[in-house]
């Protein structure tokens, strides 16, 4: 039985206080509610340090948003996967569309990202998805596949233990637009299978993949309740307290 996990991507909002009210109130909702659910923030790389402290006691983990490939060395405005565990954190999202889109992250990129993220023990959250245009002209299958096999081209699965997948189509980002039920599954079950080819069966069977994309509560259950969907990776909805708890507790 694969553990379901939803995590909540804050991507480039609340300064430092409103990064500690928003995980104070989070901590606060989920209070006496029992949870078998793995919960994950990621905030924002100013907060990181501040919320890993909040976190201390709790069963929450901390996720940084984006990482360099490097170790070290003369990067202005990078961070390394060393500073991000020293912070606190035990995941890093990698590959999210707006990295790609917006700043020109190839599958080559990513590729080195997560490469460097597993060998310094940050497990990554790798996300694939397809944009409306390559979905409308058919080749979602196409585009993911390519992804996924460039995406992890060169690691074992030993060096992705810890890796969790989330397929997010680019259409369904912000857009208050989700895929439904259906369309998401038929593209995990896909991810499934393509893993299992490319690694094993049982590899695949264990792999985590969430989908991300305007989920909410009102739509939160229906997407996670689907066979090959293990969780959600949250945006929009994730800034609030009581929606963020309600899509956890849905997800059980
Ligand atoms: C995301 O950015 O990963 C995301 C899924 O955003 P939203 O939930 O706002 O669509």
């Amino acid at each position: 039985m694969r553990t379901k996990i939803v995590a909540g991507n804050w991507k480039m909002n609340n300064d430092l206080n409103a990064s500690i009210t928003l995980i104070s109130d989070i901590k606060k909702e989920l209070s006496g509610k029992n949870s078998n659910v793995k919960i994950i923030v990621c905030p924002p790389f100013t907060s990181l340090e501040s919320v890993s402290t909040v976190l201390k006691g709790t069963e929450i983990s901390l996720a940084a948003q984006n990482m360099y490939f490097e170790d070290s060395g003369a990067f202005t405005g990078e961070i390394s996967s060393s500073m991000l565990k020293s912070v606190g954190c035990e995941f890093v999202i990698l590959g999210h569309s707006e990295r790609r889109t917006i700043f020109q992250e190839s599958n080559q990129v990513i590729n080195k990202k997560i490469k460097t993220a597993v060998k310094n023990n940050l497990k990554p959250i790798f996300c694939i998805g397809e944009t409306l245009e390559e979905r409308e002209g058919g080749i979602t299958f196409k585009v993911i596949e390519k992804q996924v096999t460039e995406g992890l081209e060169g690691l074992t699965e030993k060096d992705l233990e810890h890796l969790i997948a989330a397929y997010e189509p680019v259409w369904a980002i912000g857009t208050g637009r989700n895929a439904t039920p259906e369309q998401a599954q038929e593209v995990h079950a896909f991810i499934r299978q393509l893993i299992s080819k490319l690694y094993s069966s049982g590899f695949a069977d264990n792999l985590v993949i969430q989908y991300g994309g305007s989920v909410k509560p009102e739509n939160s259950k229906e997407l996670m309740t689907q066979p090959d969907i293990d969780g959600a990776l949250v945006g929009g909805a994730c800034l609030k307290a009581d929606s963020f708890v309600k899509i956890i507790l849905s997800a059980q």
